[in-house]
């Protein structure tokens, strides 16, 4: 088997949602991973209370006591886990996990230790290392730790009160071979889960740097507010040079808010779409439609003076109040301002007088483009 040990290790910058997934992966197994094993050792419990053993009578509630253990553990992390699931960060809760891991650890072994002693056999140890490498994710380091400390345990069984224990050789290498496959498991495993975290996290990256890079907006297919910059300085040094003007146009659709909250989101979603038809639709090739941000737009229109700009935006306007929006049974209205360049202009100026105009729209009543402020030009 081939291991790339690289890809054990997780990008510090990765780390934090590294643990929130583990974490979220966990919650979500061990909730029906432990209630499996409640029922399991419930079936045990209900066993040995009515199917007594007569030669091991006397040390039967030694197995009472330790599958009860296990059992109120195990009901104690459910109950815990649904209560810490929504107050506790990540790390904490994380900790709290491991704490459990642990606890359950201590108690398989001591099932072992009885197993030893009764009747010479290792599965209580096997059922926790084989629990720990492939029904929880854990760090490499994590899963160092605890398998390490199950199989001390073990050795230290057999070091120190291998009389009583009843444990032999053949034990610990049985133990030994267990412990190696645990780790064998733990590392397939491992190697699968963190690649695809890796691979998921690096699509993820791809597709923002896709859509940083993109120029039009995904709901509407307008461009988007990035290209609006470099087109509006294409125009600024286009009217210095040749002496013409070019004009600003910022759409708002008016309580669309109301919209949403009426109809819903999507059909907000497809009121957005249908705009946005009926802009492209309306201006010339040369001039370009952009979303500005969520329900406003602005049209950008070359060599085009402040008259021409307002009577498009006038037909704009009424086109919008005559249009039947699909699924909204109101009228959908658009409120504007327009600014046009001066020889001296900037990008955020125009935006500047556009946007204050477009605010005295909406101010006195809207459903109204303006193109001239009274205390403006
Ligand atoms: P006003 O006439 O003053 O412009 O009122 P308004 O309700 O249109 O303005 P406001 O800025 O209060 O609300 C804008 C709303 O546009 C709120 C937001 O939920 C909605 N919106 C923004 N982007 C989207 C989108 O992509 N889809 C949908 N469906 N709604 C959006
Ligand atoms: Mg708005
Ligand atoms: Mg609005």
């Amino acid at each position: 088997m081939y291991f790339r040990i690289r890809d054990f290790q997780i990008p510090h910058e990765h780390d934090s949602l590294f643990i929130s997934e583990q974490n979220a992966f966990n919650t979500r197994h061990m909730g029906n991973v432990i209630t499996i094993m409640i029922l399991m050792v419930g079936v045990l419990l209900i066993q040995n209370q009515i199917a007594r053993n007569p030669q091991i009578e006397e040390y039967d509630h030694f197995y009472t006591i330790i599958y009860s253990l296990i059992l109120t553990t195990g009901v104690l992390y459910l109950l815990l886990s649904r209560i810490l699931k929504v107050s506790l960060s990540d790390r904490i809760r994380k900790s709290f996990f491991i704490l459990f891991l642990y606890i359950l650890t201590l108690l398989f072994m001591g099932l072992t230790y009885f197993d030893l002693h009764f009747g010479n056999e290792l599965s209580g140890y096997l059922i926790i290392l084989m629990f720990l490498s492939t029904m929880v994710w854990l760090k490499t380091k994590e899963f160092a730790f605890i398998s390490t400390f199950v199989f001390f345990l073990l050795m230290l069984s057999y070091l120190i009160i291998h009389e009583f224990m009843n444990i032999g050789l053949h034990q610990i290498v049985q133990g030994t071979i267990y412990y190696c496959l645990a780790w064998v498991l733990h590392l397939s495993t491992s190697s699968v889960r963190i690649e695809n975290f890796l691979n998921r996290i690096t699509m993820e990256q791809q597709y923002e740097m896709l859509e940083n890079e993109s120029a039009t907006d995904p709901l509407t297919g307008l461009y988007n507010r990035r290209s609006l910059k470099g087109e509006v300085q294409k125009e600024l040094s286009r009217s210095e040079r040749s002496g013409t003007f070019f004009c600003i146009l910022i759409l708002d659709i008016d309580h669309f808010k109301k919209v949403n909250d009426s109809y819903g989101h999507s059909t907000g979603d497809d009121v957005l779409k249908e705009l946005s038809t009926i802009l492209r639709n309306s201006v010339r090739l040369s001039d370009m439609v952009f979303r500005y941000g969520g329900e406003e737009f602005i049209i950008l229109l070359p060599e085009t003076l402040i008259d021409d700009a307002a009577s498009l935006g006038e037909r704009i306007r009424e086109k919008v109040e005559n249009y039947s929006f699909s699924g909204v049974r109101r009228t959908v209205t658009v409120s504007g301002g327009i600014s046009q360049s001066m020889p001296d202009s900037s990008m955020d100026l125009l935006i500047q007088k556009a946007d204050r105009r477009l605010y005295q729209a909406k101010k006195s009543g809207r459903n109204k483009i303006i193109s001239s402020g009274s205390s403006e030009n």
